[in-house]
């Protein structure tokens, strides 16, 4: 190759993210900026330019693996000429100075309300002396930076994708820095939302999950400033179940998510909402956290055990065959064994398809990691944890041994990780399932199959037919709310 030719060569980047959807959604909208500035994708580290950090402060030891990896980074920066690191994301927020004081060789640092400045940092950076760091403490109001969502992505995936409706979150969970490294809730325009998923579904797109940190608690804000503004005409529904049927009813999407709902804020017309619209899928992310009402209490959750359970109840009325998952915290300082058996009883109830389960971590910043004095012994967290794992276990494989012989609606991801010759695809009700095909099978058609075995953490079935159109599905008017 010339050395003409070799300048030609457009650079090339990586992003590993770390953490929740929305970090996964932010990183698609980094890639966007960066190959609308015409970077290209690279295909591992050692072939990159530039390699992006999109951190998480959610896991454990999330810094000390930051660091870690920043280490190896250096290395790999002086390996050759004109590499460049960037740090995003929760972490960068939250430590803000520390990442450029600990690693001096990074050459970005940009808070989670920087997205939209991916490419320009990138190359301001180069002309200046260590690391840039920009860090806004609250989101961009004045155009659509604020909403990664307004900027060019890459997309992982032809057939589905991210929508974010909502940025930050105004609760106060004792748990969790997400309102401090995300900030205060603010609401997507809901034209924008709409607007945004008629074009995905005209780009091929089928299936859309709607994304915020408590995605129920939609338009809140936009209500309340259009009646500040003296608007009296301001709507008073609720508009998240507004959006989950119009964008239910956006032609070409087959099927709707969302996530994550915060329990105190469900809504029945959320409910009638899901089962009115065909497109809207029959499974609910429903986190639960803690069984005893006591501990909810100390988290501020805003419920309690058998509020949350009449709810699910109500759900489950409404919402024909409704999956449900959740995400339980074990070991919440001061939980006691009597807490704790709250907590079993409650997830027996509660009967879920699956469950996201966590040994409380402190997260620094939160109202929780300050109370050390009531830290639980980790022996007794890790029995604890064990039992709430039989339990989750036990309602998953009951709920999955109830599909067998059923015939499922399935998306197609592609070939199975484990092997090949298998086809992975999601139902309806977000379960994977493997399966054999008599005939290849495109990444993102759609397929009936019959479940044929059950498994914990997913279903094994046998293809009947591709589908064009999708399934039938009755809409059910629900009269009684
Ligand atoms: S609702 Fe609670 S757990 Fe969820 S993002 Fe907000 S503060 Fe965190």
């Amino acid at each position: 190759m010339s050395d003409q030719e070799a300048l030609a060569e457009p650079r090339r980047y990586i992003v590993r993210t770390y953490g929740c959807q929305m970090n996964e959604h932010d990183s698609e909208r980094i890639s966007g900026l960066l190959e609308a500035d015409g970077l290209v994708r690279a295909e591992s580290e050692s072939d990159a330019d530039v390699v992006v950090l999109n951190t998480c402060c959610i896991r454990e030891n999330a810094d000390n693996k930051l660091y870690g990896n920043l280490g190896h980074l250096k290395t790999w920066k002086s390996k050759k000429d004109g590499r460049q690191i960037v740090v995003s994301g929760c972490l960068a927020q939250k430590d803000q100075d520390l990442v450029a004081q600990r690693a001096g060789h990074v050459d970005v640092v940009m808070g989670t309300h920087n997205v939209h400045r991916a490419a320009e940092l990138l190359a301001e950076s180069s002309s200046v002396d260590g690391p840039l760091t920009e860090i806004l403490e609250a989101a961009v109001v004045d155009d659509h930076a604020m909403f990664p969502s307004a900027l060019p992505a890459r997309r992982e995936t032809s057939y589905n994708s991210w929508v974010t409706i909502q940025i930050g979150c105004d609760n106060n969970c004792a748990f969790c820095i997400v309102p401090a490294v995300r900030g205060d809730e603010m609401s997507r325009p809901y034209d924008d939302i709409v607007a945004e998923v008629r074009e995905l579904a005209a780009d091929g797109v089928t299936e859309v999950t709607l994304l915020g940190q408590n995605v129920n608690s939609y338009g809140r804000d936009l209500q309340l400033a259009s009646r500040q503004a003296g608007d009296a005409t301001a709507r008073l529904r609720p508009l998240f179940a507004d959006l989950l049927r119009d964008v239910g009813g956006v032609e070409g999407i087959r099927r709707v998510r969302f996530t994550s709902p915060h329990p105190k804020d469900m809504r029945p017309e959320t409910f009638a909402a899901m089962a009115e619209t065909p497109a809207v899928c029959e499974h609910l992310h429903y986190p639960l956290q803690a069984g005893s009402d006591r501990v909810l209490a100390l988290m501020h959750r805003g419920y309690t055990a058998s509020r949350y359970l009449d709810k699910l109840a109500e759900a489950r009325r409404i919402v024909t065959d409704l999956a449900v998952s959740t995400d339980i915290i074990v070991g919440f300082p001061g939980e006691t064994d009597d807490d704790f058996d709250r907590t079993l009883e409650v997830a027996a109830a509660a009967e879920y398809d699956y469950a996201y389960t966590f040994i409380f971590s402190p997260r620094e910043g939160t109202e929780a990691a300050a109370m050390e004095a009531h830290f639980v012994d980790p022996a007794v967290v890790a029995e604890r944890f064990e039992k709430l794992r039989v339990v989750v276990e036990r309602s998953a494989m009951r709920k999955h041994e109830d599909r067998v012989g059923r015939t499922e609606e399935v998306l197609v991801e592609g070939p199975s990780k484990k092997d090949p010759t298998v086809i992975s695809g999601r139902t309806r009700q977000n379960k994977l399932v493997h399966f054999s095909s008599p005939t290849p099978m495109r990444v993102g058609s759609y397929a009936t199959v019959e479940v044929t075995r059950a498994a914990p953490h997913h279903l094994f079935g046998e293809f009947i037919e591709q589908l064009s159109e999708p399934t039938h599905r009755v809409r059910i008017p629900v009269a009684s709310l």
